[in-house]
């Protein structure tokens, strides 16, 4: 059976840090990065990439739309 592994690109300045995404993860790959972007948040980022299976409920459930979400398939 095939297998989907996603990945996802958070566009960090318009990310504003609330944490949505990182709780609507089903495999636990988002967290809350030690940095912040140009406005003083911290943005959400992959902490366990490998872990991505590209649902998008993350890039759905984000109030300002800033996930986007990529899918590979492998046979
Ligand atoms: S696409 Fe799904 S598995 Fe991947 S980071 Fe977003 S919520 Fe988690
Ligand atoms: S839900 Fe959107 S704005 Fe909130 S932390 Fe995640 S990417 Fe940033």
């Amino acid at each position: 059976m095939a297998k989907i592994k996603g990945t996802i690109v958070v566009d960090k300045e318009r990310c504003k840090g609330c944490g949505v995404c990182v709780a609507s993860c089903p495999c636990d790959v988002l967290k809350l990065s030690a940095e912040v972007n140009g406005k003083g948040y911290p943005v959400a980022m992959m902490a366990n990439p490998d872990a991505c299976i590209g649902c998008a409920s993350c890039a759905v459930i984000c109030p300002d739309s800033v996930i986007t979400v990529y899918r590979q398939k492998f046979e």
